[in-house]
C-alpha cells in the first residue's frame, strides 16, 4: 500500500517537472505562443531587414542613434519602455519626428509571466498612450521585455489585434559577443537572412551602440536595405 503511494507521488512531482520545464521553455520561445501571431522574421526572398533597438529612450543616446541612422538613410524601430518615455517625453517626439517607428516595449520593463490580467492590460495601454503623446499615429506592436509570454499576455495581445514582435537576429545575447561590437557586426553578418529582425540594445549598452554603424555598413555592403518592423510586415500582407 504505501509503495504505491510513493510510486503515485513520484509520478506526479515528475509530471510537474515536465509541465514547468515545458512552461519555461515556451515562455521564452521566439517563434511560439499559445495565442495571437508571434513574428521573429518575416518570411521574404528580398534582401531586406529591420533594425529593432530595445529599451529606453535614454536621453543623450536616443540623439547619438538618430544621428547615425540619419547619416546612413536608414529607418528603425524603438521598442520603448513606457516609465522611461514618460521621464523623456522629447527622446520620444524626435524619434517619431525622425521618421522611424515606435513599439511597445510594457510600462516597468518586468517579466509578463504569472501577472494579473489587470496589470498586463494597464503595462500596455500606459504605454501606448504614452506613444501616442509622442506624436506617432501608426499601428502599435508590442515587445515583451526579455522575450518572455506565456498565457495571460499572448491571451490579452490577441484579443486586442496586437502583434507580438520578436526577432532572429539577438548578438546582445551570448556575453563573449556582446562585449564587443566587432563581435556583434560579426554575428549579425553571419545569422542575418532575408526578412530578419535585428535586436540590439543601444541605449543600454555601449558595444552594441558602437556596433550600429558597422552592422549598417556591413549590410549594405550584402546588398540589404533596412525598413521599419510595420513596413517588412506590410510587404508581404
Ligand atoms: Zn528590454
Amino acid at each position: 500500500m504505501r509503495n504505491k503511494w510513493v510510486k503515485a507521488s513520484l509520478v506526479i512531482v515528475a509530471a510537474v517537472i515536465v509541465v514547468t520545464a515545458a512552461a519555461f521553455q515556451i515562455s521564452k520561445s521566439r517563434t511560439f505562443q499559445f495565442f495571437g501571431e508571434i513574428v521573429p522574421r518575416v518570411n521574404m526572398r528580398q534582401k531586406v531587414v529591420a533594425l529593432t533597438f530595445d529599451d529606453g529612450p535614454t536621453p543623450g543616446v536616443t540623439e547619438e542613434v538618430l544621428s547615425i541612422l540619419n547619416e546612413a538613410g536608414v529607418k528603425a524601430t524603438f521598442f520603448v519602455i513606457g516609465a522611461e518615455l514618460e521621464r523623456n517625453p522629447e527622446e520620444g517626439r524626435k524619434i517619431v519626428a525622425a521618421g522611424h517607428e515606435l513599439g511597445n516595449h510594457s510600462y516597468s520593463h518586468k517579466r509578463m509571466v504569472l501577472k494579473t490580467p489587470s496589470f498586463i492590460e494597464s503595462e500596455i495601454e500606459r504605454t501606448d498612450q504614452l506613444i501616442r503623446q509622442a506624436g506617432y499615429q501608426s499601428t502599435i506592436h508590442f515587445r515583451p521585455p526579455y522575450g518572455k509570454k506565456l498565457i495571460l499576455l499572448p491571451y490579452f495581445l490577441a484579443r486586442t489585434s496586437r502583434k507580438t514582435i520578436t526577432w532572429d537576429v539577438e548578438p546582445d545575447s551570448y556575453p563573449e559577443i556582446a562585449a564587443d561590437s566587432n563581435k556583434i557586426v560579426a554575428h549579425v553578418m553571419e545569422k542575418t537572412k532575408p526578412g530578419s529582425i535585428i535586436l540590439l540594445h543601444v541605449m543600454g549598452r555601449s558595444e552594441s551602440l558602437k556596433a550600429v554603424k558597422g552592422v549598417i555598413a556591413g549590410l549594405k555592403g550584402q546588398g540589404y536595405s533596412f525598413k521599419t518592423v510595420s513596413e517588412m510586415l506590410a510587404m508581404t500582407d
